[in-house]
């Protein structure tokens, strides 16, 4: 079997993999605060992850890797955004997350094995505050519940800062409930406004931490192989996702692996909704903010993978462009991909995620000519999208689209709209898009 190695942030060293049950690899993801659109900088870990995701069903088979990445849908950002909307927050999240969907999917990413929403998971929440309350590692104060940092004698193990450093990246309230200003909260009481559960503490909501804690818990058991998210996660929530699950479950070890993604930047700057600096990947799929036109999924992915996981990523429209010229002179190369890819691009993948290694692969499949490798190379890296390109691979197909237009046009000045929509319909079912302007009509393969 293919030996995997991979950085994990909590060693600082390049590891060899060893599932806990290779028959059931698990793996967790931090997913989105569904109360607005995601940034290409959120698409980053959705794409690494979702490599990694395809990687580990290569190497241990489609039906033996459990992913789970999760749906944030209770958030203090989530009621203020539905307040001023003037909707509520079920409209809000769903909304969101249905964009969201398509979005990923429109990126190549599969979907996770399970998708667990925050406010589904309750009552597992509140079973793991009362473990910590009963083993002595949180405190019930004025509504509140909080951890208590001082009881844990490694906390802070995985981003390694010192006490003033956690103290400056948590931008710690000093709260009169707080026993110790590094304490955090897991539980918080509702106003009638807010949304709230009964619990034995009043009526609340959790705090953001907790409810990994609880969503890994339950689909993926006390201990699983894999955690992942982008590297602004490290501190402080996955410290203290590790310092609640630790805690209450009594195990040394939340995840064995924790593996982080670098930012992606814009001049330097991480893309943020903070700095304002960010387009939407719905913008990129579908507007014209970025290089003045609309991208293909496909070739946003593989802008994204040229770039290794860890290091930061300058996102350009020279960048895209240039993707998009490889994406094509691929496709162009590519045969069946019913076969085995390459094994040295499961190789470099194995290797840390070398997805530019990956990408040199397929160049040098390209150049050898191996047809049958190539296309079956860019299925597993999840860039295999010939329908794009069908138009200029295919001149047969280019003239039958052709044929159809021209009998469209006729149809339309006889005003036989019936037959025009016939026409159009078929168009449709070729996967074609018609574009009737000033100057005739042009079309593009649907992305
Ligand atoms: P957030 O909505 O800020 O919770 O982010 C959702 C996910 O996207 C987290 O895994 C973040 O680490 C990740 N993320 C946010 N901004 C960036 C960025 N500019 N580059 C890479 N990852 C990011
Ligand atoms: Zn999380």
């Amino acid at each position: 079997m293919t030996e995997l190695r991979f950085y994990d942030t909590l060693r600082r060293d390049k590891v060899a993999f060893a599932p806990i049950d290779p028959a059931r690899v698990r793996m967790y993801v931090c997913g989105p605060t569904v109360y607005d659109y995601a940034h290409i900088g959120n698409a980053r870990p959705i794409l690494v992850f979702d490599v990694l995701f395809r990687l580990l069903r290569h190497v241990y088979g489609a039906d033996h890797v459990t992913y789970v990445r999760n749906i944030t849908d209770v958030d203090d950002k989530i009621n203020a955004r539905a307040a001023e909307r003037g909707i509520t927050i079920r409209q809000l999240t769903e909304e969101t997350n249905a964009v969201f969907q398509d979005d990923v999917k429109a990126l190549g990413a599969l979907a996770p094995t399970v998708q667990p929403r925050a406010t589904e998971h309750i009552a597992e929440m509140i079973a793991i505050i009362e473990r910590l309350i009963a083993s002595g590692h949180a405190y019930a104060a004025q509504g509140h519940v909080l951890f208590s940092v001082p009881s844990m004698a490694d906390y802070g193990k995985l981003s390694r800062r010192s006490l003033d450093e956690m103290i400056a990246g948590a931008r710690v309230d000093v709260a009169s409930y707080k026993k110790d200003e590094m304490d955090f909260v897991l539980w918080k009481p509702s106003s009638a406004a807010e949304p709230g559960w009964d619990s034995p503490w009043g009526r609340g909501r959790p705090g953001w931490h907790i409810e990994c804690s609880a969503m890994s818990w339950k689909h993926l058991g006390e201990t699983f192989d894999i955690h992942g998210g982008g590297v602004d996660l490290v501190f402080p929530h996955h410290e203290n996702e590790i310092a609640q699950s630790c805690c209450a479950f009594d195990r040394p070890v939340m995840a064995n692996v924790w593996m982080h993604n670098g930012f992606l930047q814009v001049e330097g700057d991480k893309m943020s909704k903070s700095l304002g600096n960010f387009v939407t990947i719905h913008e990129l799929l579908h507007g014209t903010s970025f290089g003045g036109r609309s991208w293909p999924g496909a070739v946003l992915r593989l802008a994204m993978l040229r770039t290794h996981y860890r290091q930061p990523i300058d996102w350009t429209a020279k960048a895209l462009e240039e993707a998009e010229s490889a994406l094509r002179r691929f496709h162009q190369a590519a045969g069946s991909p019913d076969g085995a890819p390459s094994e040295q691009l499961v190789a470099a993948l194995a290797d840390d995620l070398n997805t530019p290694a990956a990408l040199a692969e397929l160049h040098a499949l390209r150049a050898a000519g191996k047809a049958d490798r190539l296309a079956a190379s860019l299925a597993l890296l999840g860039l295999w999208t010939p329908q794009l390109y069908r138009a200029e691979i295919d001149p047969a197909f280019a003239a039958k689209v052709d044929a159809l237009i021209a009998a469209r046009l006729d149809a339309r000045k006889a005003k036989n709209w019936a037959e025009s929509d016939r026409l159009r319909d078929e168009l449709v079912a070729l996967g074609v898009a018609i574009k009737d302007g000033k100057d005739g009509t042009s079309w593009e393969m649907k992305r």
